[in-house]
């Protein structure tokens, strides 16, 4: 046990009771506790963790709401939380670099957790250096793989391996609750493919360049004010040639993150008369958005919303 009060034991023994009744009843209960303790790193893998595990998991996610996630970094209590995991979850070390150092720092830490299952969650194309903030337009390198509800398909069958392999009692619910994440995912891609099917504009401005696997997948380009991630802004020559395209292209709308710095896309949208509108990258909800429970599908479908308008969909 990962914990040294009786509780979890405690907890344990109930779960296998529950387990043999469960089994005895040939139906499903969520058990009351969420004794699975799963961390994550961002909101997506929350998100899918959530629905998946129902109330067999308790959740931590490590950057909270309104956190700037590529900026993050994790405090000595992070690797001690990580260490009473079971599993640990995050998307790729492009995005997450301090993730598996803190996991390791779990395992050696005082009552450290050497049974953690740690869980990555995106593969890229090619391995990833730090890519320097070149401005990219180039999914190989681009780690924000869950604005594609089709990879977010593919994190959620790892998050449902994993937790089957943690918590095999689990495998029922699990299976059935990554079965209707599924219908609804196919069904938010339907959606925003019929939203983006028909556009006079191929392209939009973004505050940074997180919607590579977006853009491939529903037929849009990105012009980004920053790199692959927010903290590589643009320099000005490179600010001047995005804003020559705004007006080369005939763009009315500027892209904004709620998170990050606006300060470019105010700059911008100054010198074009372009409108700035919310496009959210999903690395994290801001604080509002959490206390309204407002969820990924929601947020992806205003995303929807704000691509139909910048590309002028009809
Ligand atoms: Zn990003």
């Amino acid at each position: 046990m990962t914990r040294s009060n009786p509780i979890p034991m405690l907890l344990f023994v109930l779960a296998l009771l529950s387990a043999t009744f469960v089994a005895c009843a040939g139906d499903l209960e969520e058990p009351a506790g969420g004794e699975v303790f799963v961390v994550t790193t961002t909101y997506p893998l929350t998100y899918i963790a959530q629905r998946i595990g129902g109330g067999r998991v308790a959740i931590t996610q490590l950057v909270k709401p309104g956190v700037e996630a590529h900026d993050f970094e994790p405090a000595p209590s992070d690797a001690r939380t990580i260490s009473e995991a079971k599993l640990f979850i995050f998307n790729h070390p492009a995005f997450e670099g301090w993730a598996l150092n803190a996991a390791s720092a779990s395992e050696s830490g005082n009552g450290g957790n050497a049974g953690v299952v740690i869980v990555q969650t995106a593969f890229l194309e090619s391995a990833v250096e730090d890519h320097g903030g070149q401005a990219v337009d180039d999914t190989t390198f681009d780690p924000h793989i869950w604005l594609n509800p089709l990879q977010a398909q593919e994190q959620a069958d790892r998050i449902l391996s994993a937790l089957v392999a943690v918590d095999p009692e689990g495998a029922q619910l699990y299976t059935r609750n990554a079965d209707g994440l599924d219908v609804e995912l196919v069904a938010l891609d339907e959606q925003i493919s019929k939203r983006l099917s028909s556009c006079e504009l191929d392209s939009v401005v973004v505050s940074h360049l997180a919607f590579g696997h977006m853009a491939e997948r529903y037929q849009f380009k990105q012009i980004g004010l920053a790199g692959l991630s927010p903290e590589f802004e643009s320099g000005p020559s490179q600010i001047a040639g995005v804003i020559q395209r705004i007006d080369d292209l005939g763009i009315r709308h500027i892209l904004q993150e709620p998170i990050a710095s606006d300060r470019l896309a105010q700059t911008a949208a100054t010198e074009t008369g372009a409108e700035i509108l919310a496009l959210h990258p999903l690395e994290v909800r801001t604080t509002d958005e959490a206390s309204r429970g407002l969820s990924y599908i929601d947020i992806m479908q205003a995303n929807a919303d704000s691509l139909a308008t910048a590309l002028r969909c009809g």
